[in-house]
């Protein structure tokens, strides 16, 4: 199988992940986009962020319409900070105990800015052994040469979805719309668990 892999804090997952996995799943003719929701990040404040737990939900949630579309939990059962070479490791063994066999093509997705800072965090040369990379624009981030190494990392533009998770929560916060910018079933979660609605000081 060509399988893609898009990590994620997803906080929360919105419309443009699932543009983003779809275009590059078309791209690559990838046989299913398996979405990883990162672990808990302790660093980050807890007042406008959703527990990991909740995250995966919505994760699982906003992609269950789409055949191609999986989420993982590898990231999140496991503690500490998630790094990519971790997430591949982890969702190799967990095709092969599930079955589906080791031998498979890798595509990791991710953003065009996250891209050049996931080669300067750890093992990069790992984590292109295990996987080619699709990075993908976003909307205010150029396509200019991040000085990545070529062959195994791809750059696509997908359409200008100029959506972000940070935007998202603020929305909430806000009173703001988000219908459209993230499916229904997220909205209504959000909603449900009142995710994101906390005013910490006074709006700026
Ligand atoms: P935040 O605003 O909290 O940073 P985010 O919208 O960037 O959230 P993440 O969960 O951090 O969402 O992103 C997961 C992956 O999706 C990253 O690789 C990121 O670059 C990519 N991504 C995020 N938003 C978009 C978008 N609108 N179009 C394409 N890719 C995106
Ligand atoms: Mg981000």
């Amino acid at each position: 199988m060509r399988i893609g892999v898009m990590g994620g804090s997803f906080d929360p997952i919105h419309n443009g992940h699932l543009v983003a996995a779809s275009e590059a799943a078309h791209r690559f003719g990838l046989d299913r986009v398996i979405f990883s929701p990162t672990g808990e990040a302790y660093h980050k404040s807890a007042d406008d962020r959703a527990p990991a737990e909740v995250r995966y939900l919505m994760t699982v949630v906003a992609t269950a319409s789409d055949p191609r579309f999986h989420v993982t939990r590898v990231d999140i059962d496991r503690t500490g900070p998630t790094f990519t070479v971790d997430t591949l490791r982890d969702l190799r063994a967990e095709l092969e105990s599930g079955g589906l066999g080791a031998d498979h093509e890798w595509f990791f997705i991710t953003g065009a800015d996250a891209l050049a800072e996931i080669l300067g965090w750890r093992d990069p040369d790992r984590i292109l052994e295990a996987a080619h990379l699709v990075g993908v624009t976003r909307p205010g981030h150029r396509l200019a040469d991040p000085g990545l190494p070529s062959g195994r990392v791809s750059l696509i533009e997908v359409p200008a979805l100029s959506i972000s998770s940070t935007d998202i929560r603020a929305r909430v916060r806000e009173g703001r719309p988000i219908r459209y910018l993230v499916p229904t079933g997220v909205a209504n979660l959000i909603a449900k668990h009142r995710l994101y609605h906390g005013v910490v000081g006074s709006p700026a």
